[in-house]
């Protein structure tokens, strides 16, 4: 089922497949403008809002509240996200990714594309946190300078 596009819509998803990483709307525009693209913002957003309702792409809302859009099913990837340096590591397995087809059997839904997120702590933040409790045990028993002197 192939529906025809705009052609801010084409512009839009080439650039989005030029770009190859998830991209916001805003940095979009930008890339557009620097390949003599004219098109306005609004005209971006539009061109976005279409294309998520067909399916083409997709978007990821970060914590910040800002979205970003990717190729839907591009890549079937997820991110594991530390709350504390922001830091995200893709994952290369995708845990669910055979209940798809189960859902489309079970509830006749036509999946696009699906989003899995995991949050915690990354191995630096918590060797990190680790090394800031030690610091102040240490700090309570610090008698042993004093001593050497
Ligand atoms: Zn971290
Ligand atoms: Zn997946």
């Amino acid at each position: 089922m192939k529906r025809s596009r705009t052609r801010s819509q084409t512009q839009v998803l080439k650039q989005l497949q030029t770009l190859k990483e998830p991209t916001s709307a805003q940095d979009l525009h930008i890339h557009l403008r620097q390949k003599k693209v004219s098109m306005g913002l609004a005209t971006v957003y539009r061109a976005l809002e279409s294309l998520k309702l067909e399916g083409a792409i997709q978007v990821r809302t970060l914590s910040s509240g800002e979205s970003l859009y990717s190729l839907a099913a591009a890549e079937d990837t997820h991110h594991l996200t530390c709350v504390r340096c922001g830091n995200s590591t893709i994952m290369d397995e995708c845990p669910v990714h055979g209940l798809e087809s189960h859902l489309t059997e079970s509830h006749h839904f036509q999946i696009f594309y699906h989003t899995l997120e995991f949050f915690g702590l990354c191995q630096t933040c918590q060797l990190a946190e680790d090394d800031s409790l030690k610091d102040s045990r240490n700090d309570s028993r610090d008698d042993s300078r004093t001593a050497a002197g």
